[in-house]
């Protein structure tokens, strides 16, 4: 499922940015938080983040994106 958005800081995140981490759950943030607030962690699962691959275009016809946001009070997104 590719998810729309940062769970932390809600920025876009189109299938086709570069800027998407997901973890082996598939937990969905962006570069920034990975790097500046989440350490690297996630904070759902303690796993570590890849970046998440780019779905061809073509394959986004009949397979899209998740319009479902998640969004989640992290403490280490709040704080
Ligand atoms: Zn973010
Ligand atoms: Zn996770």
């Amino acid at each position: 499922m590719l998810r729309p958005n940062c769970e932390c800081c809600d920025r876009d995140l189109p299938p086709d940015s570069l800027e998407a981490r997901i973890c082996s759950f598939e937990c969905t943030f962006c570069a920034g938080c990975v790097e500046t607030r989440l350490g690297g962690r996630c904070p759902n699962c303690g796993g570590e983040f890849v970046r998440r691959p780019i779905r061809p275009a073509a394959k986004l016809v009949s397979n899209p994106a998740s319009a479902v946001r998640v969004l989640k009070p992290h403490q280490a997104c709040v704080g």
